[in-house]
């Protein structure tokens, strides 16, 4: 239908006939003259109608905002004085000679332009219109040409792209299984793959030895932060591995993606342990741009006479830590009252500082609220910190748990407020993260997933599981976790043992594992893999805000399609057929036979 995308129209096809389907973007009638911007995935170019042409011109008098309309003309360049060198096509325009309505429009519920003041809700509502948008294609273009680029380097290094289920058996990754009633086993469901991690293995089992999937993975969690029950994962899994190899092997990939992509050589990834990351940034997804460290002070605390201080340096699982901000002394009491506020969402009951005007003055020069209770290890602290004039000394002090989240975010706050970042793109790797965490009732859940291979020898996890560490690492960049795994388990009776420890029993094991521990003993190679979260991927790479900004058809934070009202209900048939009745249906039902 069409020789050309509007967006290809420049002037090298000055003098030529070319056909363009697409939208009408605007439409400005100049008395006589109508001129079109008409606009396709590619772009937006400029049309020209004029009253020779009879049926054209009426075509585009007819036409209105979003008509679909196929014209054929010829380019031409601009007249002087009305180049647009700002836009690709801005040289040219088209003298139209036929202009074809192939469908008429009803008044479109935003102007796409203006999609800035409409609110999300209604270009959720109205998604396949919102999708015109030429930043929201460029950013699935983008997404495109990722998992394009992912797929050839995987495919160049011997991985095979194999499907896996979606009707399946719960995947533990930590988060509620999405269910789905078996209308042929009443009263049974399937669950929907919160990954494909146990398959994965399988295949790894079967001799496969390198395997990738571009994979939906569902999980029904509260979507408080920037998450989407429905994901998209890229899936990989090797035999014969150790953490080196898969983690090479992937971060060539991402390096090779963003050269492709971007144009972007990225920086080495330094290694960092979990306990390093949790000591020096207080996350274990550091952001490596931002050029503050958490210091920690206890032991200058343990004996000040003020107790917000001293309680959690004496304490086992107590913190005090420091963050020096070079230059932070200009932050004023409402920045400071705000940032207050702000370590509270995460537990800190407080916030305390000193700033440092003049440290040649001794105590005289140090503003604080805190300052009379440090007298003996100010001199000290101000040492250990390096700190200068100018800048400001903030003070977590509580369970370590609190301080390192509290205080975290407050550095990866700071870090965005007061432009701080000194460079583009800073990856690592984070390792050696331990096996479990322990939950205020003393029972242990596993930190990645129960597939994971303890670092050290069977016997001393048996002896010690708490305080195992396990060969999980993650990929880390601007500070999200862009991917992560492990080398698994590939001995039965380990992986018993650990579904032991984390409270699991034989019975129990059986029915919800069975198939696993019965596949590793025919021979399970050692292997190993991970998955990369590929809409975060894409969010990092097109600078988006948030996750949905990237995903064609994104559900709310409700977990709601509002394009097609989905979740809905569904007939009593239907329910019928499942062997399902609905407590509230069946109240209604008894209520009215009443
Ligand atoms: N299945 C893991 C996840 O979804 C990734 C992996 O261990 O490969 O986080």
């Amino acid at each position: 239908m069409r020789s050309h995308y509007c967006g290809q129209l420049n002037e090298t096809l000055v003098d030529q006939t070319v056909t363009v389907c697409g939208w009408v973007h605007r439409r400005r009638d100049h008395g006589g003259v109508i001129f079109l911007d008409m606009r396709d995935r590619d772009g937006i170019a400029q049309f020209v109608v004029d009253p020779d042409t009879a049926e054209a011109f009426a075509n585009a008098d007819r036409s209105r905002n979003e008509y679909v309309l196929r014209i054929t003309g010829s380019v031409r360049l601009r007249p002087e004085g009305t180049q647009n060198p700002d836009m690709p096509t801005g040289m040219i325009e088209v003298l139209s000679q036929e202009v074809e309505i192939l469908n008429a429009a009803a008044t479109p519920p935003f102007q796409l332009d203006d999609h800035g003041k409409v609110g999300e809700e209604v270009r959720l509502k109205h998604r396949y219109m919102d999708l015109r948008r030429p930043d929201m294609i460029d950013r699935l273009r983008l997404r495109s040409r990722i998992s394009h680029s992912v797929r050839a380097f995987l495919e160049q290094q011997g991985f095979l792209d194999i499907e896996t289920p979606v009707l399946t058996r719960a995947t533990p990754e930590g988060a509620r299984d999405y269910l789905v009633p078996s209308r042929t086993h009443p009263g049974e469901f399937f669950a929907l793959p919160q990954s494909p991690q146990l398959f994965k293995q399988l295949l790894m089992v079967s001799g496969l030895d390198r395997y990738y999937q571009i994979a939906k993975c569902f999980r029904d969690e509260d979507l408080r932060a920037d998450r989407q029950p429905e994901f998209t994962q890229i899936d990989i899994e090797a035999s014969f591995i150790e953490e080196s190899d898969i983690m090479g092997i992937t971060e060539s990939m991402i390096r090779q993606l963003f050269d492709e992509v971007l144009n972007v050589s990225l920086p080495e990834f330094p290694r960092m342990t979990w306990h390093d990351a949790m000591r020096r940034f207080g996350s274990d997804k550091p952001d490596l741009r931002i050029p503050l460290e958490l210091v920690d002070v206890d032991d200058l605390m343990k004996d000040v006479n003020f107790k917000v201080f001293s309680g959690p340096a004496n304490a086992d699982d107590g913190r005090v830590a420091a963050l020096k901000v070079p230059g932070g002394a200009s932050l004023s009491r409402k920045a400071i009252d705000e940032y207050t506020d702000f370590v509270g969402i995460y537990g800190a009951k407080g916030l305390a500082w000193i700033k440092v005007n003049e440290r040649a003055k001794g105590i005289e020069g140090l503003q604080s609220p805190i300052v009379k209770f440090m007298d003996g290890i100010i001199d000290d602290l101000l040492d250990r910190l390096d700190a200068r004039d100018g800048d400001i000394i903030f003070f977590g002090a509580d369970k370590a748990e609190t301080v390192n989240e509290a205080i975290g975010a407050l550095r990866v706050r700071l870090g965005a407020d007061l432009e701080l970042y000194n460079q583009d793109w800073a990856p690592l790797w984070v390792v050696d993260f331990p096996m479990f965490e322990t939950d205020d009732k003393g029972r242990l859940s596993p930190l990645h997933h129960p597939f994971t291979a303890p670092a050290c020898t069977p016997d001393e996890f048996r002896h010690d599981p708490a305080n195992a560490l396990s060969r999980a690492y993650d990929m880390v960049l601007n500070g999200t976790e862009l991917g992560g795994g492990s080398i698994r388990i590939h001995d039965w009776q380990m992986q018993s043992t650990v579904l032991e420890i984390l409270g699991i029993g034989e019975a129990e094991a059986r029915e919800k594992f069975g198939f696993l521990l019965d596949a590793l003993q025919y021979g399970a190679p050692p292997h190993g893999g991970l998955a990369f979260g590929l809409d975060r991927l894409v969010m990092l790479m097109t600078g988006a805000n948030t996750i949905r900004e990237v995903i064609a058809f994104p559900k709310t934070q409700s977990a709601a399609c509002l394009m097609t009202d989905a979740p809905g209900e569904v007939t009593a048939e239907q329910l019928k057929d499942l062997n399902i009745r609905l407590r509230q249906k069946a109240k209604k039902a008894e209520d009215s036979s009443e």
